[in-house]
């Protein structure tokens, strides 16, 4: 969903991290698209689509390798 600002538009790339636990799955390179209105990134559908391919065959389309993963402790409050 790209918001009605859409001023500034660039193009960058980003990591995200889904699932948690052994289901956790880190994609790297994600394509976006950052609004310098809103300060918000997208992803486009057709990126969306991969996405989701991604998560769905992590077992074969990702590399087990070293990560460390840190814990938030603090909550909002
Ligand atoms: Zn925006």
């Amino acid at each position: 969903m790209i918001c009605a600002v859409r001023r500034g538009l660039s193009l960058g790339r980003t990591t995200k991290s889904f699932g948690r636990g052994s289901n956790l799955v880190v994609v790297e390179n994600i394509p976006v698209v950052h609004c310098g209105g809103c300060h918000e990134s997208y992803i486009t559908a057709e990126t969306a689509r991969e996405l989701d391919h991604i998560r769905k065959n992590r077992r074969s389309l990702g590399k087990a390798k070293r990560v460390l993963v840190a814990s938030f402790k603090k909550s909002a409050a």
